[in-house]
């Protein structure tokens, strides 16, 4: 094939710069590139053979005393076909995520965002198009994927749930790679576990033991309100029913909200004299 043969491919002439080259070249690997035409056989050879015309007229054009050797070691195996490619599996993704103590207990929903990468369809026997618009010659185009999984209940720090299919793109028929999400349990020292019963710790102010107070309590069904009657003390527990573990047999514990009252320091004469005040008129 002679020089004139590829410029005629790329719709130029031979004294098109080599930006009017660049472009011409562009928009046709782009109207013929295998990811945007899946499985026309026709476009990915003319795919090809514009991607060949290309390297050659830019090997020629920078190189040109060394365009033969060029020509020799990077010239793509054009006209390869699909079946002599081998299946290769996609690689394994690996993932870290966070979770709060209660999740552990009971199993959530999550999604995360996962960037998992393809090989572009102008990869030939490993090799990409060094030209290649779509991939910029990398062989890899990523694609951002929200992945949603569920987490099992009573999962321990540290453990991995794995979700098959999830990782990189196989390629020419090769499974694709599996997502390996490694939990963290973010530990909560205001709950305890006893049995099916969970006991949470909620601490109120002084004036909120006297007056009453409504609180928001993490509960294993989400947040929820729970109501602190006037006159409470330390120590007083607020049952929550219904709302601990469910057991194998199919029973369910309860949540006890276990109240600490927060003493503050009286520090200055004003604070002093204002809680010598409460004292006369409170007792
Ligand atoms: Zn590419």
């Amino acid at each position: 094939m002679n020089e004139q043969y590829h410029y005629n491919l790329l719709g130029v002439i031979k004294q098109s710069s080599n930006e009017e080259i660049k472009k011409a070249y562009h928009a046709k690997a782009k109207k013929y590139h295998p990811d945007l035409n899946i499985g026309n056989v026709e476009a990915k050879q003319k795919f090809m053979e514009i991607s060949e015309a290309y390297r050659i007229i830019m090997n020629i054009r920078s190189k040109k005393k060394d365009w033969l050797k060029n020509l020799i070691i990077k010239a793509p195996a054009a006209k390869k076909s699909e079946a002599t490619k081998e299946p290769k599996s996609g690689e394994d993704i690996y993932k870290v995520i966070t979770i709060s103590f209660l999740e552990s207990l009971s199993g959530c929903k999550k999604k995360l965002n996962v960037e998992r990468y393809k090989t572009c369809g102008c990869v030939e026997n490993g090799i990409p198009s060094s030209c290649c618009p779509i991939c910029n010659g990398t062989g890899k185009i990523k694609t951002n994927n929200t992945i949603m999984f569920n987490i099992p209940k009573n999962i321990q720090d540290g453990q991995s749930i794995r979700i098959s299919g999830k990782g990189n793109k196989g390629e020419a028929g090769g499974a694709d790679g599996d997502l390996i999400i490694r939990i963290q349990v973010k530990a909560d020292e205001n709950i305890i576990v006893k049995g099916n019963d969970l006991y949470y710790k909620q601490e109120i102010t002084f004036p909120e033991a006297v007056l009453g107070v409504r609180k928001q309590i993490p509960t294993l069904k989400g947040i929820e309100t729970c109501t602190i009657p006037p006159g409470t003390s330390s120590r007083q527990k607020f049952c929550m029913q219904n709302r601990g573990l469910t057991d194998d047999n199919g029973n369910t514990g309860h949540q006890y909200v276990v109240i600490k009252i927060i003493i503050p320091k009286a520090e200055t004469k004003e604070q002093i004299n204002l809680l010598k005040k409460v004292q006369q008129k409170l007792y």
